[in-house]
């Protein structure tokens, strides 16, 4: 077996672990394997190891390697920072974006969607008190679920986080629960949680995640930092 193969099945067999000791059902959980900065060819490799979801956090290079690979049966997560003035041409390649934090953003997507199937789209949410590291504040989460559900072309499929670095991820995570009640609470559907990394994927689980976007564990070290 490759490294590549290896390491996919050993987070595999841990995501299996952890769901069973939380008493949840693997397929409850969907494996985004996140391939930022890494070649085409290993995205390719991937495929070949049955992975169908992948995620990249740049437009420029999520869009190269969509096209190259677009006669794969790949979905494509648009997971990092996204200006509004790229919002048509992620549309083009991306199942979903992960990173939706704000409502000129949700509208310039929705307005790029017309003849569009419906984008899934995630409220992401900042935990920490850094406003340049994206997601919506937590005092704005009902006023933004609020905004989706006006904009017929995007799915609000749940919320999205990342943990704050150096924090417990068991309660960072427990915090991601508690604003997704607040979210159903207004949008019932709304059910998913993108949460858990390559180091912290298992707390997640833990605490409800449903999406987990792991990326070294699985691919091996980036080229690049980031
Ligand atoms: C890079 C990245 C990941 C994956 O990070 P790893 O630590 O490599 O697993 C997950 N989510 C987001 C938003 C990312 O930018």
């Amino acid at each position: 077996m490759s490294d590549l193969a290896d390491r996919l099945a050993s987070v595999d067999a841990e995501i299996a672990a952890t769901a069973r000791a939380a008493g949840r059902e693997r397929r409850e959980l969907t494996r985004i394997v996140v391939t930022k900065f890494h070649p085409v060819s290993l995205v390719r490799e991937l495929a070949e190891l049955g992975v169908q979801d992948v995620g990249e956090n740049r437009h420029q290079e999520a869009a190269a390697k969509a096209a190259e690979l677009e006669s794969l049966a790949l979905r494509w997560h648009f997971v990092g920072q996204l200006q509004r003035n790229k919002a048509r041409a992620v549309r083009a390649y991306a199942a979903s974006v992960h990173s939706l934090d704000r409502a000129a953003l949700a509208d310039a997507l929705h307005r790029a969607g017309d003849a569009l199937p419906p984008l899934d789209v995630f409220l992401e949410l900042n935990l920490t008190d850094d406003p340049a590291r994206g997601g919506v504040d937590p005092d704005g989460v009902e006023h933004l679920t609020e905004h989706l559900l006006t904009l017929p072309s995007l799915r609000l499929r749940g919320v999205m986080a990342v943990a704050s670095p150096g924090a417990e991820p068991r309660s960072e995570f427990a915090r991601v629960r508690a604003a997704s009640e607040r979210v159903r609470a207004i949008a019932p559907d709304a059910v998913a949680i993108s949460a858990g990394m390559s180091g912290d994927f298992r707390e997640a689980i833990l605490e409800g995640a449903t999406h987990l976007r792991i990326g070294t564990a699985i691919t091996g070290k980036r080229s690049t930092p980031g």
